[in-house]
């Protein structure tokens, strides 16, 4: 059983580059990609499972 319930801090965040798709941690240090794109920020959600929704409210 996977909890989602581990709070905002679980989401995890990559650069992706915005010209070839590349994805990087955003550990990196590399300030653009190598082909010379920039990054932007990815936000890569928790697995979601809907069956874990309380639908009974
Ligand atoms: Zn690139």
């Amino acid at each position: 059983m996977i909890s989602v319930m581990t709070g905002g801090d679980s989401m995890k965040v990559n650069y992706v580059c915005t010209k070839c798709g590349k994805v990087e941690d955003v550990t990196t240090r590399a300030p653009k990609c190598k082909c010379g794109g920039l990054w932007k920020l990815q936000y890569e959600l928790p697995e979601f499972d809907e069956a874990l929704i309380d639908k009974d409210e």
